[in-house]
């Protein structure tokens, strides 16, 4: 099937942007295309009007301000895979990049889109509740910003009002220097370049890499299509922090995740099994980053 017609508008700045999107009704933005062609082809969305934002400079960029990380909302998903600075200081952000699709839609998808989607089953989504982050939002009233954590409501429904564009995720920095600190992004696919069954962001900040047995200072562990929202277990970061990362306490967080996800059933994963790949998964992760912190 073919789309159904629509007006195509290419603001270049983000305040053109803006007055479009107050001024038109039953308008789209529209970023990589990677996920917007495939549900208007499908014609589970008839947009009156397309706004194009890739003419829109100032969305794409990469800037770590010291304490934080700031990302364009229009920044492709291989530009943050092959990032040095994120490679180096922010690799659960680079890594989660790298395991999006195949090459050809990291070539074109965005951040802004992915968190625009707002898929439960995302990366981004779940690298930004795991670690704290935070979105801003620009509309002809001005800037706000949102907090991750408000951001995600529900099933692929937001804190996004209809004439609000994301110009930015912001990942903090500050609480994880890379001295001290591992991440990792680890997910599980039944097939190449398909969404992942489950995934999850974690990083560990130790007291001291170079002590015998260095204790977890802060543990991050957020999990991907693991409930109806990008989903950060509390619990799991509380029970591995303040001693070392040894065989029972990864276990124990282990069990911790099992129980506190709620996974939807899919045809090819039933809720059990979700529950012991979150359980799996996590203990995963917090091993490769409490190795890669002490490394
Ligand atoms: C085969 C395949 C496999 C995939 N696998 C994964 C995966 O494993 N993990 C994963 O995370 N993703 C996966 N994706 C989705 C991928 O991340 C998409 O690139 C992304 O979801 C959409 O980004 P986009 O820039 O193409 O957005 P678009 O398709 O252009 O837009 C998507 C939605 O976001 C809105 N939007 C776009 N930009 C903004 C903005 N700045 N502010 C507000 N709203 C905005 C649009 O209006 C639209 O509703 C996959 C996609 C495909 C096709």
């Amino acid at each position: 099937m073919k789309p159904s017609a629509f007006e195509y508008h290419r603001p270049e700045t983000v305040e053109e942007a803006v007055t479009l999107l107050a001024d038109l009704s039953e308008a789209e933005l529209m970023a990589g295309n990677q996920s917007l062609s495939i549900v208007m082809a499908n014609r589970l969305a008839n947009p009156d009007h397309i706004i194009d934002i890739n003419a829109i400079d100032e969305l794409s960029h990469i800037d770590a301000t010291g304490d934080a990380v700031d990302v364009g909302a229009l920044t492709r998903h291989r530009d943050i895979e092959h990032s040095d600075v994120l490679t180096e200081e922010y690799a659960v952000l680079s890594e989660s990049a790298g395991q999006i699709a195949g090459p050809t839609v990291r070539n074109r998808g965005t951040i802004g889109g992915s968190i625009g989607e707002a898929d439960p089953a995302g990366n981004y989504p779940c690298v930004l509740v795991a670690m704290g982050g935070e979105l801003e939002l620009a509309s002809t009233d001005g800037r706000r910003t949102v907090d991750a954590d408000d951001y995600f409501i529900a099933y692929m429904m937001t804190d996004i009002e209809e004439d609000e564009l994301i110009t930015a995720a912001r990942f903090p920095s500050d609480p994880f220097p890379a001295a001290r600190t591992g991440m990792t992004f680890l997910g599980q696919k039944r097939a190449a370049q398909t969404w992942p069954t489950l995934s999850v962001a974690g990083a560990v900040r130790v007291d001291d890499p170079d002590a015998a047995e260095p204790a977890v200072e802060e543990a991050r562990i957020g999990l991907a299509n693991a409930a109806d929202v990008p989903l950060r277990i509390e619990a799991v970061e509380a029970a591995v922090e303040g001693e070392p990362l040894v065989d029972a306490t990864v276990e124990n967080a282990g069990e911790i995740a099992y129980e506190r996800v709620s996974p939807a059933a899919e045809m090819h994963a039933d809720e059990t099994y979700k529950r012991e790949l979150a359980r799996e998964y996590t203990k995963r992760a917090l091993r490769t980053a409490y190795d890669r912190a002490i490394a």
